[in-house]
């Protein structure tokens, strides 16, 4: 489905040291300009939005960014870390302001892992209370996880299916690690550990009520998954955002990092559904380790 992408600016409250969409300099855009991008959205026909940031619940606009949603019948997804839906009175406000779809960020299922990828103390405690207060809910809400796989978590997913099935998700989407400029070098695994990572998760889930995808792997990585991979790295007429500068800029910085190698020529998947082999990132300097 065509959809506006609504970025309710750049602060967060989490720290994960792979984001490229974190600068606490950069608030939520002006309402006129919120109000302008969903006109234009709906001129084109787009019937949903996705709200994302930085971390948009802690935009103050974000009740009122719903509720002019709801009022234009648009649907909402919503991009979150989910730390402020731990307070039960919060989450029920946005749910009852029509968020029709929750996208949680979760990139682990015990504690030490989760604090570790967000910097953060009681992050995983916050997006566990969260979890098990969403899965109560009747209706059930529409909950789906992505976790980027990082050095961080990389070899602590065990476990991660039937914590995501006891909690309500039916959908997950693991992203690999690009080397790219926003990332700390350190974080990025190497493809055979991260795609050896992504298959695990992917064989556990089979046969469960849990769907899961992975972007950002080249097809060949995950050969015997190569459905499940998706990649993107094009802004076109699904997109229509606020950020578009940023998400070119991101999307350019992901090509150039793309290295094609001898077999991508002939292969089958070369092209719009796989642009090729991520390069490493460099090497830290020996001063590097050293301070
Ligand atoms: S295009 Fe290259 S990287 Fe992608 S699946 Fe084919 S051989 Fe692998």
């Amino acid at each position: 489905m065509k959809k506006i992408d609504l970025v309710l600016g750049l602060r967060c409250n989490s720290d994960c040291g792979f984001c490229f969409a974190h600068d606490d300099a950069v608030a939520e855009p002006p309402r006129a300009a919120i109000l302008s991008l969903l006109d234009a959205g709906q001129a084109r026909g787009y019937e949903a939005v996705c709200v994302s940031g930085g971390e948009p619940t802690i935009s103050p606009l974000l009740p009122w960014v719903l509720d002019e949603c709801r009022r234009r019948g648009l649907a909402v997804r919503l991009i979150t870390n989910g730390f402020r839906l731990a307070d039960p009175d919060y989450a029920a406000d946005l749910l009852a302001r029509g968020v029709s779809r929750l996208q949680f960020s979760l990139h682990g299922c015990d504690e030490k892992t989760v604090d570790r990828v967000n910097r953060r103390r009681g992050a995983f405690a916050q997006q566990r209370r969260a979890l098990e207060a969403l899965a109560a809910r009747r209706p059930p809400v529409d909950l789906e996880v992505n976790c980027v796989i990082t050095t961080d978590n990389v070899r602590a997913l065990f476990g991660y299916v039937p914590f995501l099935l006891r909690h309500g998700v039916r959908r997950l989407t693991l992203s690999h690690l690009v080397a790219s400029r926003d990332v700390a070098p350190e974080l990025v695994p190497t493809l055979e550990e991260s795609a050896a990572a992504a298959r695990r998760v992917l064989a556990e889930a089979e046969r469960t009520p849990l769907f899961v995808q992975a972007i950002h792997f080249p097809v060949c990585a995950l050969s015997e998954w190569a459905e499940r991979v998706t990649n993107h790295f094009y802004v076109d007429d699904q997109l229509l955002t606020n950020e578009e500068a940023r998400v070119r800029r991101h999307h350019d910085d992901l090509r150039a990092h793309l290295l094609r190698a001898p077999q991508c020529d002939p292969c089958p998947h070369s092209g719009r559904r796989c642009a090729g082999f991520w390069r490493a990132p460099p090497a830290p300097s020996p001063l590097a380790v050293v301070s």
